[in-house]
């Protein structure tokens, strides 16, 4: 049973329990046989069950302060609106040691926190002299008051984090000045993959006490930076997407940095998006939020466009004499690629290397080649579980399945026919990276991908050996693409885009465009060398005409977004209309699309469009066929009313069929 619903349980004081419970508290109840940590959701003097039947609370957990009405607040409207039992999105965002049937390590972690000043370690950075837009954004931003979404439209290497730490600096020294103690809130994609921010910030905010929250934190520690969050003693929490759950009870500003980054939707469990949820925590503070992109989501671009968000734009790069690179396209049918690369882009690595400059490869593809096959008989490396080839990984000897995790040994010989041939088709990383220590076997050569990455802190360490210039060619996927400032970087050469050109995924070229604009954004963050190269973008591509890499080009993402907005409208794809997608999982595909179409026949309501049942594209993943059922309106409210009344409907309904439902999907 997931630790989901709300149940009643009746409190007795005794000398061991003479505290009474209160909204917000932790407390341990028996449940089933077990005994669980809840969340007192609500105290009342009754019961409609009748209090006699009512199971006793063991404890109330009253030495940690209750969880405020807001935060209460905040987590049921994300339950109403993920269509989810409260508990499912209020429990998992607490640490696992404050759920714990003993109070060891929670108390442990308080009396940790009770000890704790604010380390101030290195030596402090002073705040830069602003441009004059990012002076403007800075002081909108620091004078916003109630709740103000603002989109923070900035090009890659604008400055983009200093104009947040700036005006955080602003807000934190307001509260402080009107005798509260503030607090900040900093979302970003990816933590492990931008330590630089940590410890820019903490330079930045000597007398602040910053904490991390994010999923690679190990208990102990996670504990103890929520339980600082929870008490207001830390003034600036940094964070990935689960962050947004945090307990803050002084919250005033929150920053969501590359809001359109994929990695603030979670894609289990409860299916939330953490920008979404920013935007509404924001507004039930009525505090200012800032939405940090180049490229913006094109649902956050629409509210700026139709003013609901304020815009303030950073159009040029901060460092002095930093210039953006030129983006300039191969076509690939004029300059056949051998090994992967054209002979542009070759000569253009070599000059690099001449020069003592970085060049990046971007390709978002890891595996030696995606599949294998074999010429005399047609046969290719399917995996046996889903509808997905085995990827080839040479330096492992393995084939391996992205989505199963099934591994198996390279065949010698092709299974079918025999034929000793069996050729490995398209290129991966790793091939990549093969080529290359054959074109230039003097550089030095370092591929950053999921596979060379698989340890703890290896990301982390793999990184600070490009910004060392250790070197030469570095090789990856999009985990290379994230806000690094490498210093010494002039040439990206980005391979084989043009997939996600002509997917059937109607985001995949809004995806595609961010991944460009944000990989090509490596080149040239430094103050260019009078002897130096000019910071460049190549990328080879078949289809050089196609308007996205022309907007690529023309840096121009207005433009882009302009075309694809006006595509969506008359398409009738969001943000113009709401979409919820009810997935169903069986062992057999006619399962889950018998479901499907009873769940589509059972109720109907007008303005919700409800499509046919389809099998997903990727239709079978470990043996589990899956098929999806897509709900639409142009009214939200509509959306949500009619969700609630279904879901309860199908909710009753007796089934095998393992089913979900996700509110506005992004992978459909
Ligand atoms: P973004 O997040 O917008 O891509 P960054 O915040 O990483 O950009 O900033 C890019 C670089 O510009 C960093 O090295 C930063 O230290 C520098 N920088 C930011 N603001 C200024 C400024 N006003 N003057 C000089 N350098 C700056
Ligand atoms: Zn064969
Ligand atoms: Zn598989």
């Amino acid at each position: 049973m997931p630790l989901a619903m709300s149940f009643d349980y009746v409190w007795q004081r005794s000398p061991e329990n003479n505290i009474a419970p209160v909204v917000g508290m932790l407390s341990l109840v028996p449940f089933g046989r077990r005994e669980i940590v809840g969340l007192i959701v609500e105290v009342a003097a009754e019961s409609s069950l009748g209090v006699d039947k009512l199971k006793q609370v063991l404890s109330v957990r009253h030495q940690l302060a209750p969880l405020s009405e807001e935060w209460i607040h905040f987590c049921r409207f994300a339950a109403e609106y993920y269509q989810r039992p409260l508990g499912e999105v209020a429990l998992p965002g607490l640490p696992k040691n404050l759920r714990a049937a003993t109070t060891v390590a929670l108390d442990r972690g308080l009396k940790k926190l009770q000890k704790q000043t604010v380390e101030n370690d290195a030596t402090p950075h002073a705040a830069a002299l602003l441009n004059s837009e990012q002076q403007i954004a800075v002081d909108h931003i620091a004078a916003a008051k109630g709740f103000v979404p603002i989109l923070l439209f900035g090009v890659t290497g604008s400055g983009k984090t200093e104009v947040y730490m700036q005006a955080a600096a602003q807000i934190l020294a307001r509260s402080e000045g009107e005798g509260e103690s503030g607090q900040v809130l900093i979302l970003v994609p990816e933590i492990n993959l931008t330590p630089q921010l940590e410890g820019n910030i903490r330079r930045r905010f000597p007398d602040v006490m910053v904490v991390t929250l994010h999923s690679g934190l190990a208990e102990g520690e996670r504990t103890h930076h929520w339980l600082a969050a929870h008490s207001g003693k830390a003034g600036i929490v940094l964070g990935t997407r689960l962050a947004i759950l945090a307990s803050m009870p002084n919250l005033k500003m929150i920053i969501v940095d590359e809001e359109h980054d994929p990695s603030y939707k979670q894609q289990e469990g409860l299916r939330y998006s953490a920008r979404d949820l920013a935007v509404w925590r924001a507004h039930q503070l009525r505090i200012p939020i800032v939405l940090g992109s180049a490229t913006p989501a094109l649902e956050t671009w629409q509210h700026a466009q139709t003013n609901r968000y304020k815009q303030l734009n950073l159009r040029t790069r901060a460092v002095p004499d930093a210039i953006l690179p030129t983006v300039q396209l191969i076509d690939t049918e004029r300059d056949k690629p051998s090994v992967g690369l054209t002979s542009t882009l070759i000569a253009a690595i070599k000059r690099r290397l001449e020069r003592g400059e970085q060049s990046l490869l971007f390709l978002n593809r890891r595996g030696y080649a995606p599949v294998i096959n074999c010429d005399a008989c047609g046969w290719v490396s399917n995996c046996p579980r889903c509808t997905a080839f085995m990827v080839l990984h040479k330096p492992e000897q393995r084939l391996r399945c992205h989505h199963c995790s099934l591994e198996q040994r390279i065949p010698r010989s092709c299974p079918t026919c025999g034929n000793v041939d069996v050729q490995p088709l398209g290129r991966g990383t790793q091939r990549i990276e093969e080529g290359l220590q054959g074109l230039f076997p003097e550089a030095r050569v370092l591929r950053i991908d999921a596979d060379s990455t698989r340890l703890k802190g290896s990301a982390q360490a793999a990184f600070e050996t490009v910004h060392r210039g250790e070197v030469d060619i570095l090789i990856g996927t999009q985990m290379v693409a994230k806000g690094h400032d490498f210093q010494n970087l002039t040439l990206v050469g980005v391979l084989n885009p043009d997939t996600a050109l002509f997917s059937q995924d109607y985001r995949a070229s809004e995806r595609l465009f961010a991944q460009l604009m944000q990989v090509a954004g490596r080149a040239g963050r430094a103050a260019q060398k009078k002897d130096g190269n000019i910071s460049q973008v190549l990328v080879q591509t078949r289809y050089p005409a196609h308007p996205l890499y022309g907007a690529l080009v023309a840096n121009n993402y207005d433009q882009f977004a302009t075309s694809l907005l006006q595509e969506r409208q008359q398409a009738g794809l969001p943000p113009f209309v709401h979409q919820a997608l009810m997935r169903a999982e069986a062992r057999e595909l006619a399962d889950a699309m018998a479901f499907l179409q009873v769940a589509a026949t059972s109720l109907n309501i007008e303005g919700i469009v409800m499509n046919e049942p389809i099998p997903m594209t990727m239709t079978r993943v470990a043996n589990i066929e899956r098929a999806q059922l897509l709900v639409e309106s142009t009214s939200r409210p509509a959306l949500q009313a009619f969700l609630k009344e279904w879901l309860a409907i199908m909710r009753a309904k007796k089934t095998s069929v393992k089913w979900s439902l996700e509110v506005d999907p992004v992978d459909i």
